[in-house]
């Protein structure tokens, strides 16, 4: 057995100081080092619970060469504690890249559950929750945005979004010009004073943010498309092609006659008996 030491991935809470967990003060209190995304704000989470482990920075912009000053720390026996500036690390913000180098070097890696932003405005959000796709942030190019919720529109899933207040009004538009006029559930300031959680349209949406400055932080539910309005325009594509252009796609695959029939009967929504008769005619 290596002497390694461990990197824990602790959450911590989202807005609501109440949400640490006794397990995460014990852990804090306990590692060595606790590597942070921003060291004064984590400082202040510090001084509140009595630790007084030192702190590194770990962020987007330093990790490519703080991952490797880490891991030898965690080689040298070091038990790192990893934060972020509020709830799990690794979901939308830093966490990702130190948790494999990690498992690469053989370190082992394990977590002190806590909030996500993104699961507590679901549960409460009323959509569905059996069934949800998370997104976190949009892509902030135009283009790779738009590639983005191309994917997204036919998602029959929830799909929760993370958005900051800067950005919210033209997502929001943004979402409406793509999506439709479908439910919305916009969550603000999760577990702290002022948090809201309001179900609409997005068209409702875009008049809630009308002449209103958008403040804090927000989590959006969005619900999920209609299966049969997926089928439906796959059933409108294929008619744009001939019944026999159509077979030929999955003949030219190696696809028997019969079965082809019976997959090109499935796509327009009619009989294979239909698809007969118009072949053999
Ligand atoms: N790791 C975090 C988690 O577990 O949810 C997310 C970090 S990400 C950098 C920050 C984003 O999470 C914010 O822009 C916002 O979309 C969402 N968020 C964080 N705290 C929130 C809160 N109290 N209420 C609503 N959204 C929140």
């Amino acid at each position: 057995m290596n002497e390694y030491g461990i990197l824990t991935l602790c959450a911590t809470p989202i807005g609501n100081l109440e949400d640490i967990t006794y397990r995460a003060v014990r852990v804090m209190k306990e590692a060595h080092i606790i590597a942070a995304e921003d060291t004064r704000h984590t400082r202040k989470l510090l001084n509140h619970f009595d630790i007084n482990t030192p702190l590194e920075s770990y962020h987007e912009h330093n990790k490519v060469s703080k991952g490797p000053f880490l891991i030898e720390k965690l080689k040298s026996g070091k038990n790192i504690v990893l934060v972020t500036d509020a709830g799990t690390p690794g979901i939308s913000d830093p966490g990702e890249d130190i948790v494999r180098l990690a498992l690469e070097e053989g370190i082992r890696v394990t977590a002190v559950p806590g909030p996500v932003a993104g699961i507590i405005g679901l549960i409460i959000s009323g959509q569905e929750t059996s069934r949800f796709y998370f997104e976190g942030f949009l892509p902030l190019s135009k283009k790779e945005c738009q590639i983005r919720i191309d994917e997204l529109s036919n998602l029959t899933s929830s799909i929760i979004i993370y958005e900051a207040p800067h950005r919210i009004k033209k997502t929001i538009n943004y979402l409406h010009k793509e999506l439709g006029n479908r439910s919305i559930t916009i969550a603000r300031e999760l577990t702290k004073k002022y948090e809201e959680v309001i179900k609409m349209t997005l068209e409702e949406a875009l008049l809630y943010f009308e002449g209103k400055e958008a403040r804090g932080e927000y989590v959006l539910i969005i619900e999920g498309t209609d299966q049969e309005i997926l089928d439906k325009e796959a059933r409108d594509e294929w008619q744009n092609i001939s019944i026999e252009d159509h077979m030929k796609k999955y003949t030219d695959k190696g696809i028997k006659e019969k079965e082809a029939m019976r997959l090109v009967a499935k796509d327009r929504g009619v009989s294979r008996r239909d698809i007969y008769q118009h072949i053999k005619v």
